[in-house]
């Protein structure tokens, strides 16, 4: 074989696979059709879970030193122009006030790190450089996967390289991280089922020197313009870089309307002019025998609620250690098959998610009247009629924390059951759990760490002994031994970590999903090790 995991596509959801797997020692090749990351405008938000993941592979410095200033509001307008006072201003906080917020925290109510504001053009380029500094990750631009045929050893990719050369790649496991018309789905059979080509919009980028400083109404991230045409400005992370979105007839109506939203006579280049169109879909499957499936490859969502890349890295790290489990030998036959239960699930909630945020734009932009820039009482009615209702449902795109943080895999085969149903799923709150499947809720210790900072990564799984128990935990980690898989026996004497986990002792996976909470050692410790371990 020529590589343990061969993963195609650059996106921001492949190199972030490619990253984790090569932090965990994984040999990894990774082939992308472009020669170089484009310079086109898509994703700028790694949300608040994606830093979290950042900060475990030791990046989100660099991606945060990369992104847009930790000073900047991340406030969110809807407006006629810029020129005119906002018909609504819902501020968020800039990523500096965001975590001195979380350092006062507390409850666990927080994320350990607060999103951040990235270009994707900013973002794929940083990831690539970290990539290819990894000594078992071979990146490979300029490289397209043209087929692949899988039997029961392994996947043999057929690949085009520069200059039109085609050869073969071999190794045990595809992922195909390949975009939303991915090449590796399509061969698989495997359809998007869902509402696909819901709207057409033109996407333009500019770069404007002055506007940032100069926008009257306030500096933030987004910037609505209450028309009938889904006009919406976004700042990139340069701030000198804006986006806009727009329904237009031709490409060259964007220049006008870029115009008419700065509402200033100020010096501008467009830079691209391209048509995207909107999708809620969903893949009936993730992947088959060897072959799996990431990212855009398998959802589709409408940046509303910016639950896109976000849910590709999410993707990417649940896949990425049992990989890596699998491929060491410790991970049970059942752990590669829970990828597909626990991501699709969250896939599923995702589109339901944007669709959630995007009936609540649809909402507000239905107010819209032809006089509601007038200066009149009707036109005065119309801008507080949309006010109104765009305050509520506006918040739906940009408060889904619980969408977020709050995701939880439920019936997959290596996460312990507990009577009940669990904690209900809630887009937009989150409320920490350590019911089994959820993420492990930050919180911070009386000596100033984080808990999620005190497990080393790349470590596999970890058995916290939280408050000073003294149950007699060797049973377990005896039995754990026997699987040959990583365990790290923490004591965390900490009560108050004690309190709000509400347990004794908490079982986590190298991704930091809770598997098993108990107030005493398990009764069948080699039953819990083995469940865990995928057997
Ligand atoms: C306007 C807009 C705004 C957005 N804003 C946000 C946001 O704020 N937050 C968010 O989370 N998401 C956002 N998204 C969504 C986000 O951009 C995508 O979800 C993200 O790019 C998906 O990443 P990916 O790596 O899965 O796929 P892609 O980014 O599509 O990457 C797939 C890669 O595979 C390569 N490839 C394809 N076929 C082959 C082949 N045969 N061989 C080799 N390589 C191949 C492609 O060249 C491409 O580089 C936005 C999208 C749009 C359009």
């Amino acid at each position: 074989m020529d590589t343990e995991v061969l993963i195609v596509g650059g996106g921001p959801t492949g190199l972030t696979l490619a990253i984790d797997l090569g932090l965990r020692g994984v040999r990894t090749i990774l082939v992308e059709r472009k020669e170089a990351p484009a310079f086109l405008p898509k994703m700028e938000r790694c949300n608040a879970r994606t830093m979290e993941i950042y900060r475990r592979m030791g990046i989100a410095d660099a991606v945060r030193a990369a992104g847009l200033p930790a000073h900047c509001p991340m406030d969110v307008f809807i407006v006629l122009s810029l020129a005119r006072p906002p018909l609504v201003h819902l501020p968020y906080p800039s990523v500096a006030q965001a975590k001195e917020a979380i350092a006062a925290s507390r409850d666990a109510s927080e994320p350990l790190e607060p999103y951040q504001l990235i270009s994707q053009y900013t973002l794929e380029p940083l990831l690539k450089s970290i990539a290819e500094k990894i000594p078992s990750v071979s990146v490979r631009y300029g490289c397209e996967l043209l087929s692949f045929t899988q039997d029961r050893a392994g996947v043999t990719a057929m690949v085009r390289g520069v200059g039109g050369a085609t050869s073969q790649i071999s190794a045990p496991y595809l992922v195909g991280c390949d975009g939303g018309s991915s090449l590796v789905r399509r061969q698989l059979g495997i359809a998007l089922r869902g509402e696909g080509n819901i709207m057409a919009l033109r996407q333009a980028l500019y770069r404007c020197e002055e506007l940032y400083e100069r926008i009257p109404i306030g500096k933030g991230r987004h910037y609505h313009v209450a028309d009938d045409r889904a006009t919406q400005l976004i700042v990139q992370d340069s701030t000198r870089h804006f986006t806009l979105h727009s329904v237009v007839e031709q490409d060259s109506d964007m220049a006008g309307m870029f115009e008419k939203t700065i509402a200033m006579p100020l010096p501008y280049e467009m830079l691209y002019v391209g048509e995207w169109k909107q999708n809620l879909l969903l893949a009936d499957r993730y992947g088959e025998g060897r072959v799996f499936l990431a990212g855009d490859a398998v959802h589709l969502v409408i940046p509303t609620g910016g639950l896109g890349m976000n849910s590709g890295v999410g993707d990417a790290i649940d896949l990425s250690w049992k990989l890596a489990a699998v491929l060491r030998g410790w991970g049970g036959p059942k752990l590669l098959p829970s990828y597909e239960i626990e991501r699709r699930q969250v896939g599923e909630r995702n589109v339901a998610a944007s669709r959630h945020a995007t009936l609540g734009r649809r909402k507000w932009r239905a107010a819209w009247r032809p006089d509601i820039a007038d200066d009149t009482p009707q036109g005065a009615a119309t801008r507080a009629n949309l006010a109104r209702i765009a305050d509520v449902e506006q918040r739906k795109s940009n408060e889904m924390i619980g969408a977020e943080l709050g995701y939880r895999y439920v019936g997959s085969p290596p996460i312990a059951t507990e009577p009940g149903e669990g904690p209900a799923h809630d887009f937009m709150n989150y409320v920490p759990t350590t019911w089994p499947g959820a993420r492990l809720p930050h919180v911070w210790l009386s000596d100033g760490r984080a808990v999620a900072d005190c497990i080393g990564y790349g470590h596999g799984y970890s058995l916290l002994r939280l408050g000073g128990t003294r149950a007699d935990t060797t049973a377990f980690a005896r039995a754990f031994a026997a699987t040959d898989a990583p365990l790290q026996v923490l004591d965390i004497a900490d009560t108050h970590a004690r309190d709000l986990y509400g347990y004794d002792l908490l079982l986590l996976r190298p991704d930091l999903h809770v598997v098993w909470r108990g107030h005493s050692a398990p009764r069948e410790p080699g039953a819990l090790a083995a469940l865990a371990t995928g057997h």
